[in-house]
């Protein structure tokens, strides 16, 4: 799982493999000097930072991955600032295993035991994931492990005059885009709300926009307000509709591709999963809106105190560890890369910074992001209520209408939900399973007869 240029490079007894992309790297090549002309790749330019800069230069590497380095008989496995690739580690008694899927590392009787940096994935025992931001130092041949952080959500909040806030707002979202795109043509799955919307027209600006792509079902769409966007923009976009019913069927394969038991989340990325496999052509590259909200508060939009708004923040900027909702798996099992703007590590550091008055405002939320957006998008985009995926799809709804028609009592559908999720996670990721071979329907009926 890369972005496809070459993973893995040796030099000077250094072994060095990434799983994803760097951006911003210009900066990095600068600090590196001369050992950075001539380099490449990501992997070229991870080397070349390792030899300058040693484990502690995994601070200044901004990206989207997991790395691996290997020098004498140290181990290092590291994931970006928020952890956006996955990286799963199983330390046998003879061998350790890393990957970006912990379905790999299913099976074999070791594994397991406390390491620094890491903790348990669910439902396996065996297997463990290394934290967000966290760098991880192993020596198989003495069992010594050790970790450091390399980046930590702030904690403190900056104030600043509206003016300045939105400036900033758009340049760093800007230079998001442009260092994700890099040259290439990209997809955007498109909602319609502020944040996707804002991709589009931020990705559009650089001439990056090949195409905006919608979902929607039977049950609900949001097709109206992307289309106000891509005609805004003049750029060219595609809609997909499916059954819903159809779309809650494919279950397996979202958990499948994000490795969690969480419902609340998979109903979330259930639909994006979806949209990806609809989509025609392989090897897309897709930027989403996803994430925003985290920062910003949006979910929240009935928290109408500044004190409750900032501490939800707080409290979920420090517990989106291991809920996967960026893993590259959503996408990678249609074959397409995705990578998240509002996640790139300056945004997230400025958006999680700025003070909560600037993001309830004058009685709208995301107030600083809409203002940022005010000269793109049209003036509906700009002051779009928030309607998460989930409720815009009907993903939740249908899921909740299914399990009532199989006969689960309105007040046990939480807990069954749950319940489907861990019998499909036992076969998907426990046991491997290809999720083609997993029937929603059949796990249904199992957990409702136990
Ligand atoms: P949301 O839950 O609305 O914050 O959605 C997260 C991200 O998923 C958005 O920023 C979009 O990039 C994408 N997305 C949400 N809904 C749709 C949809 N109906 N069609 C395509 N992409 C979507
Ligand atoms: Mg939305």
């Amino acid at each position: 799982m890369t972005d496809g240029s070459a993973p893995t490079i040796a030099g000077d007894g250094v072994g060095v493999l990434l799983a994803g992309e760097l951006y911003h790297t210009a900066a990095l090549r600068t600090a590196i000097g001369s050992a950075a002309d001539g380099v490449r790749t990501g992997a070229e330019l991870l080397l070349a930072c390792w030899l300058r800069y040693g484990t502690p230069g995994l601070r200044l590497l901004d990206g989207r991955f997991a790395a691996v380095v290997v020098e004498g008989g140290t181990v290092v496995a590291t994931t970006d600032h928020a952890g956006t690739v996955p990286l799963y580690l199983r330390w046998g008694t003879d061998a350790i295993e890393l990957a970006t899927e912990a379905k790999a590392l299913v099976g074999g009787c070791h594994g397991g035991l406390p390491v620094p940096g890491t903790q348990l994935a669910p439902g396996l025992p065996r297997v463990r994931r290394i934290q967000a931001g966290t760098a991880v130092t192993m020596v198989p041949e003495t069992g010594f492990a050790t970790a450091i952080r390399t980046w930590r959500p702030p904690m403190h909040r900056i104030v600043l005059p509206e003016d300045v806030a939105i400036a900033r707002v758009t340049a760093v979202l800007d230079e998001a885009v442009r260092s994700r795109v890099d040259g290439r043509r990209a997809t955007v799955v498109l909602s319609g709300g502020i944040d996707s919307s804002s991709v589009a027209a931020l990705a559009h600006g650089v001439g990056a926009l090949a195409e905006s792509v919608s979902l929607g079902t039977d049950a609900g769409d949001e097709f109206p307000a992307a289309r106000i966007v891509a005609t805004h923009l003049g750029t060219r976009h595609a809609e997909f509709r499916i059954g819903a019913e159809d779309l809650v069927r494919q279950l397996p394969w979202a958990v499948a591709a994000a490795e969690i038991v969480d419902p609340d989340v998979l109903e979330y990325l259930l639909p994006l999963v979806v949209l990806y496999r609809a989509l025609p052509g392989d090897g897309r590259h897709i930027l989403t809106g996803y994430g925003a909200d985290i920062p910003l508060g949006g979910m929240h939009r009935g928290a109408r105190r500044l004190d409750s708004l900032d501490e939800v923040i707080a409290v979920d900027m420090s517990t989106f560890e291991g809920l996967n909702e960026l893993s590259p798996v959503l996408a990678g099992v249609a074959g397409h890369w995705t990578t998240h703007p509002f996640w790139d590590r300056a945004v997230l550091d400025l958006l999680t910074m700025l003070e909560p008055g600037l993001k309830r405002r004058h009685g709208r939320d995301k107030w600083v992001l809409r203002e940022a957006m005010r000269g793109l998008l049209p003036e509906t985009t700009v002051h779009r209520p928030k309607l998460g995926i989930h409720e815009g799809s009907g993903a939740s709804s249908v899921w909740t209408s299914m399990l009532l028609g199989a006969g689960v009592a309105a007040v046990d559908v939480p807990a069954v939900k749950r319940s489907v999720a861990i019998a499909l996670h036992e076969r998907v990721v426990g046991r491997a399973e290809a999720p083609e071979d997993v029937s929603f329907e059949e796990v249904l009926r199992e957990v409702v007869a136990n």
